[in-house]
């Protein structure tokens, strides 16, 4: 989408704030970061929704929820663009709290009863109210908990372990499941994988992307989907573009793929048919 602001283009740009006839321009970091509670409640973000498809049967088994921000001036904006400001000033707590709500709300609408993943920040996990959100968000939408996944990427979990492997059990312990994100960018310990019971593991486009010579990116991805069903994880690859991606992941019995390939990001599943008034 031309009209998306990565974060390199939004840093560099200053806001356009209209207010009662005056052009006002604002640093856009902190501008964007206050203005993230007043968007939320004025209904500025919407979710996306990408597939993830199961390599044996192809079918579509769940679809991950990815948020954007309609903004009145600035247009479209990508999570790159407001997700890191909205960590560090702790507005995420509020607007992950909206995504994780909504993204549940849209799955139990959904004519089929696919997974449905979302993305939880870290000062979310360590708030104090998280799992009792979660508890809320399931309840209130009517979504069977075993449809719920959550994404945590590792640097989220280098903090607060102990904190973590409990709030971990007490989500599972509800029926719904814990996904490792972006394996294999940045940390990737094997202190992490040991530690944390996952249900799923998410390996990061980066390594099927990766510049290594074909073989040894195959014996990377081969390893790394043996440490994954070691742990008892089922194990999916991102970024997957190309049939021949898809193919050689099939072959090598990888579990899941989500990519372009397979589906970009958009509105997601059929709804349900309303029913007559
Ligand atoms: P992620 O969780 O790893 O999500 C996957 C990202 O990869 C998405 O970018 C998706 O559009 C992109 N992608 C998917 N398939 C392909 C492909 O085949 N090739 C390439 N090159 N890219 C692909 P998006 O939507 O811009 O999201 C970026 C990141 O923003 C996400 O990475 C996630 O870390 C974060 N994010 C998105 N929504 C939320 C949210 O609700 N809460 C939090 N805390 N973070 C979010
Ligand atoms: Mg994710
Ligand atoms: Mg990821
Ligand atoms: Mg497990």
């Amino acid at each position: 989408d031309a009209a998306m602001y990565t974060a390199k283009e939004q840093s560099s740009e200053a806001a356009v704030l209209y207010s009662e006839g005056l052009l006002e321009v604002t640093s856009s970091r902190r501008y964007l970061g206050r203005r993230v509670p007043a968007a939320v409640a004025g209904g500025e973000f919407e979710l996306q929704y990408q597939p993830q498809s199961s390599l044996r049967s192809s079918a579509v088994v769940g679809w991950e929820a990815l948020v954007r921000w309609r903004h009145p001036v600035l247009g479209l904006l990508a999570p790159d663009a407001f997700i890191p400001i909205a960590e560090a000033n702790g507005t995420i707590v509020e607007l992950g709290t909206w995504v994780l709500r909504h993204a549940c709300h849209d799955a139990a609408q959904w004519q089929e009863p696919a997974r449905i993943a979302v993305n939880v920040s870290a000062a979310q996990l360590v708030d104090a109210d998280f799992v009792p959100t979660v508890a809320r968000a399931l309840a209130d939408s009517g979504l069977e908990p075993h449809r719920l996944e959550l994404e945590i990427t590792e640097s989220t979990l280098i903090a607060h372990r102990r904190d973590v492997i409990e709030k971990f059990a007490a989500i599972q312990a509800m029926g719904a499941l814990i996904a490792l994100d972006d394996f294999g960018s940045g940390f990737s310990s094997l202190d992490t994988l040991l530690a944390f019971n996952f249900d799923r593991v998410k390996i990061d486009r980066s390594v099927l992307q990766s510049s290594l010579q074909p073989l040894r990116t195959r014996n990377v991805l081969r390893a790394i989907l043996a440490l994954g069903h070691a742990l008892t994880a089922s194990v999916l690859v991102e970024g997957v573009e190309t049939e021949q991606q898809r193919d050689l992941l099939r072959t090598e019995g990888f579990d899941e793929i989500q990519g372009f390939l397979t589906g970009a990001p958009g509105i997601g599943p059929k709804l349900r048919a309303m029913l007559p008034a």
